[in-house]
């Protein structure tokens, strides 16, 4: 018996070295490659540094040689669109509460009232990668070649899963597409006094760090743009989209030639407290605000831009999650209130005769929010079955089957919130988890923290519902 025992012990001994040995060498080759790009990277960033010039230099080339500015010819209507603008990804995509795929039903409502020819509509091209260095490092373009950083950007992780060249494909490319509309709006709306890009607007997405849902930084983009090719040297950004444009204003910090009125609401996604200092002109509406108050604030706010700035362009990022009922943006304004909003904006520049970009940035559905909290509980419950179904004693069947209640108390509480309907009463809710009591669930904070990121983490702003 002994031998046999020492030869085991020997042999398991052995192959620990065997994969100590391997994971150091792993470690230390990593280590090693990272140390040598970053002294490859200072390397280059300090001969780079060492002349602005040469970096001004060269994105005034880029944007001299762009394709992304074309000949528009008069029988086109200042509207910008493509139907590649729309992401589908075996569904996946509605994961998200952000709604992918409502530019294309804007130009569809469009089409069917025959306000708009489909004919008419503008299409750009997709933004090159060229194109997108006026702003972007190398790193960071290089950085969404890793799906699970995409997958963090937009805040849908199952595409972690995927093959790059297919978030490349129904992910990036059509924001590509997006960022080449958002570029082109400024050149039209400088022919034509204004210009539609629907789609774009993605204010969340600096030159370094894209997030919640923004991917490339559009508005930056195409202020520089404009700066070269449109002779422009000041511009106005009006946010009225419910989030902070935390994207533009970090982007713009110090640069006088950009002014930023935010109007938003402080108490959601992204509590950007850095980018806050670098807005020139704040507003803020907090959750629950209505249309009156929000028109009420709008006109002030309008009023003593006015006044402080005089811009060669405006840049209207016109985020819909205001409206009444939106889960992410919690304000009451009115559908009717939302083109009265628009209509306020669009008047305040073309009663001076500033050329207008406008974007249609963010929004969300009460109803496509609930698919996507129905999804997420019935992906968790189906993983929890399967552990419930392999646990192997009752204290861990016990574990799964609290922590499986407690998402379903999660799911009911947001339900009830977002929808406003009344919580169904306990027995029912409970009534399939065996009466137990959901209050006395303790669930350690890490655990929580886990279960909510990044599903609920902006969604909820934080607020745990456990009591
Ligand atoms: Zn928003």
């Amino acid at each position: 018996m002994l031998p046999i025992i020492t030869e085991s012990t020997r042999n398991l001994c052995k192959s620990t070295l065997y994969l100590v040995l391997t994971f150091a060498t792993i470690k230390l080759s990593g280590s090693l490659y990272r140390y040598i790009r970053s002294l490859k990277m200072s390397s280059s960033s300090s001969s780079s540094s060492s002349s602005t010039t040469d970096t001004e230099t060269t994105r005034r080339n880029r944007i001299l040689s762009t394709k992304l500015y074309f000949d528009i010819p008069s029988s086109k209507v200042p509207v910008i669109y493509s139907s590649a603008y729309n992401i589908s990804f075996l569904g996946i995509e509605k994961l998200h509460p952000f709604d992918s795929s409502k530019w294309g039903r804007i130009c569809q409502f469009l089409n069917l009232d025959g306000v708009l020819d489909k004919k008419c509509i503008v299409e750009p091209l997709e933004a090159s990668k060229e194109d997108l260095l006026v702003v972007h490092s190398k790193t960071y373009l290089d950085s969404l070649k890793s799906s699970p950083n995409v997958a963090m950007i937009i805040e849908v992780p199952p595409v972690a899963l995927f093959p790059n060249f297919l978030v490349q494909k129904n992910v990036l490319y059509p924001f590509r597409k997006q960022v080449g509309g958002t570029i082109l709006a400024a050149k039209l709306a400088k022919e034509r006094g204004w210009a539609i890009n629907v789609g774009g607007g993605f204010h969340h997405c600096s030159a370094d760090k894209g997030g919640g849902f923004c991917a490339y930084a559009d508005i930056t983009l195409c202020i520089h743009y404009a700066f070269v090719r449109l002779n422009i040297s000041r511009v106005m950004i009006i946010d009225l989209d419910a989030h902070q444009g935390n994207g533009h204003e970090k982007d713009f910090a110090n640069d006088r030639r950009v002014y930023t009125l935010d109007m938003y609401n402080p108490g959601i996604y992204p509590f950007d407290y850095e980018a806050k200092r670098y807005i020139d002109q704040e507003v803020k509406v907090v959750s629950g605000t209505t249309t009156d108050e929000y028109m009420k604030k709008l006109d002030e706010a309008l009023e003593v831009a006015k006044h402080k700035f005089d811009p060669e362009l405006v840049i209207y990022n016109a985020g819909t999650d205001i409206l009444d009922g939106d889960p992410l943006g919690m304000l009451k304004v009115s559908p009717d209130g939302i083109a009265i909003r628009d209509e306020k904006v669009f008047n305040f520049a073309r009663s001076r005769n500033i050329p207008l970009v406008m974007l249609t940035s963010g929004a969300v559905t009460p109803k496509l929010f609930f698919s996507f909290d129905l999804l997420y509980f019935l992906s968790v419950l189906c993983q929890l079955g399967f552990c419930h179904k392999n646990a192997k004693d009752t204290e861990n069947r016990e574990h799964v089957l609290l922590v499986s209640m407690w998402l379903y108390e999660v799911q009911c509480q947001s339900y009830s919130k977002f929808n406003n309907k009344p919580l169904k009463k306990k027995s029912d809710r409970y009534g399939k988890f065996q009466g137990k009591d959901i209050t006395a669930i303790q669930v350690p904070f890490p655990v929580q923290r886990v279960l909510y990121f990044p599903w609920h983490s902006s969604v909820y702003s934080g607020e745990v519902y456990m009591n």
